[in-house]
């Protein structure tokens, strides 16, 4: 194996310098544990940015990928497929209500942008509402939903317009929404923005509107799907029930996929309206039938609601000086720190925990759902030693 400086060199040399890089080369992963080139071990409280919802390699995800992997990698959407349909089946049967209809692509914005499509294919009007302080991913139509404006400003000439309003603030989305939106965009809790979750009240208030306007209600799931707030979903805490949701990070156990789900009483989208190469490829629709099913059979949402509970109480009760809050549902989890992000983030790291980032001064905990209190207990500590 290279090591880690050699590492270093090559990616600083070729990468396209987008990412700000920690110092650390990952090189192997085993449930809620990393190491790295130097063969230091971390506890993971990031999950790959919560794309390991059932820590790293599971045995079901590993051997699933194994096995299809000499059966066939690719068949494109021309053509029928075994995993496919199993795949829709299993997400069928989990998400509420009839969310039955499915595009499935390759990442997180790819869903965002699907869903904005099937949005304006479904109501044929164009005028889109997300919040402040959202994040739906890079491409440029989701681009144009996140709110920092330090990712859209060097694209704001060719960005389409989107009206973007203060979260949990029902006044404003009143104001915003009329006969014209296409779509309102909303995360059940925000994740980069800062891990802020959305009132109940809020996110009714918003169905509401959807409803007197023929607008449709998206969720973007994409962070918060798949038990990491402690339900199946995050909208299902507020029992109402969107009309289409993206889906992505969790999603197929750590290989690359989205979905665009949407309810089956709005009907199909157009021949030829979207399509995608690589999207529905049996190798990872076979990844996210052990992924999801995984989830479910472990009931991982329940474990999450408990943990996460648990977590946010010892949290709260440290006092941490360091800290002006501690917030968050399930097993996604905000600090507020008194100051910068990125010295508690490295201060971490040297005791043996990586944590993330949510903007500048949020601390945001997205450990494997997998994980059990006692390892919790282990990412607690060094947060109190760092921050206490
Ligand atoms: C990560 C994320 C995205 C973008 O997903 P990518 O796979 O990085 O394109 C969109 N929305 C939310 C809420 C996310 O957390």
């Amino acid at each position: 194996m290279i090591d880690a400086a050699t590492i270093f060199e090559l990616e600083n040399r070729h990468g396209s310098g987008a990412y700000g890089k920690r110092p650390t080369a990952l090189v192997k992963g085993q449930g809620v544990y990393l190491w790295d080139a130097n063969g230091n071990r971390y506890l993971d409280a990031a999950s790959g940015q919560g794309v390991a919802a059932l820590g790293h390699c599971h045995p079901a995800v590993v051997e699933a990928i194994h096995a299809q992997a000499s059966q066939l990698i690719t068949a494109q959407e021309a053509f029928y497929n075994d995993r496919r349909a199993e795949l829709y089946t299993l997400l069928a049967s989990l998400t509420p209500g009839d969310l039955d209809q499915f595009f499935l692509c390759n990442s997180g914005a790819e869903a965002i942008e699907g869903a904005l499509k099937v949005a304006m294919l479904l109501t044929g009007r164009a005028g889109i509402v997300a919040a402040k302080r959202s994040f739906h991913g890079r491409t440029t139509g989701a681009l144009s939903m996140t709110w920092t404006p330090k990712y859209r400003k060097p694209f704001m000439g060719w960005l389409p317009a989107v009206a973007h309003v203060a979260y949990n603030n029902i006044d404003e989305a009143r104001a915003a929404i009329t006969t014209e939106t296409a779509a309102v965009v909303v995360e059940p809790v925000q994740g980069e923005g800062g891990v802020h979750p959305a009132s109940p009240a809020y996110l009714q208030a918003l169905r509401q509107l959807c409803d007197e306007t023929g607008t449709m209600l998206v969720v973007d799931e994409i962070q918060t799907g798949f038990g990491r707030t402690g339900s199946m979903f995050g909208f299902e805490q507020a029992r109402i029930l969107p009309d289409i949701m993206a889906l992505g990070k969790a999603i197929a156990g750590g290989l690359p996929m989205g979905a665009v789900c949407w309810r089956s009483a709005h009907g199909q989208i157009p021949r030829a309206s979207h399509g995608s190469t690589f999207g529905g490829n049996p190798l990872v629709c076979t990844a996210a039938i052990a992924a999801v099913s995984t989830v479910r059979d472990l009931q991982l949402p329940e474990h999450v609601c408990k943990v996460g509970a648990w977590l946010i109480d010892e949290l709260r009760a440290a006092n941490l000086r360091g800290a002006r809050e501690v917030r968050g549902r399930g097993l996604m989890i905000g600090i507020e720190l008194r100051g910068r992000v990125t010295p508690t983030l490295k201060a971490l790291q040297e005791r043996g925990v990586l944590a993330l980032p949510a903007g500048l001064t949020t601390l945001r905990l997205l450990p494997p759902l997998i994980i059990t209190r006692d390892e919790l207990a282990i990412a607690r500590d060094a947060i109190i030693e760092v921050l206490g």
